[in-house]
């Protein structure tokens, strides 16, 4: 699951990359704080720092329970897996529907602007302004969109690639 982009794009919003291996552990199924600590050589606070992180963001949980020899309370963590790619589906579907939205308006505006290319103007904000830039004086003239439209096609295509094959590895 951590080798997704879009996952781990997300938690490291969360958390630093060298503590994923955090996570990793907790989906390994090693749930406690102490043992997770072991395991990754981080230290203790560290790793109770980051669950903590995770809880805050609604990706991880806990249950608590009382050794009955030592009256010790130990916590068992869990990552919570679905809650992640909701949130991720979530995130990507907005971005995926704001690129589309400003695609739309590449598509079907017609852009003008000065040499030194100051601004981007629509055809009524260029005619407004007589067709010269006001910041620099000079003549505004139409501007080809094309790469423009071209780049944010890419990014529309990486996007739903990424999220689609997020979408089938766990719908399985
Ligand atoms: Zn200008």
């Amino acid at each position: 699951m951590l080798k997704e982009p879009l996952v781990r794009e997300y938690l490291n919003d969360i958390i630093e990359d060298e503590n994923l291996v955090i996570v990793q552990c907790l989906l390994d199924g090693t749930n406690t704080d102490e043992e997770i600590a072991e395991k990754t050589n981080i230290k203790l606070n560290i790793v109770r720092k980051i669950l903590y992180k995770l809880y805050d963001s609604g990706l991880a949980s806990y249950k608590r329970s009382k050794d009955p020899e030592t009256q010790w309370y130990t916590y068992a963590w869990k990552f919570d897996s679905e809650t992640i790619v909701n949130h991720i589906e979530d995130k990507y579907k907005e971005h995926i529907d704001k690129l589309k939205v400003l695609l739309d308006f590449e598509e079907n505006t017609m852009f003008f602007t000065c040499e030194t290319k100051h601004q981007r103007f629509t055809f009524d904000e260029a005619s407004e302004n007589g067709f010269i830039c006001p910041e620099c004086g000079e003549e505004i003239k139409f501007e080809e969109n094309n790469s423009i439209i071209k780049r944010i096609k890419e990014e529309i295509t990486n996007y739903e690639t990424n999220y689609n094959a997020l979408k089938m590895k766990n719908a399985k």
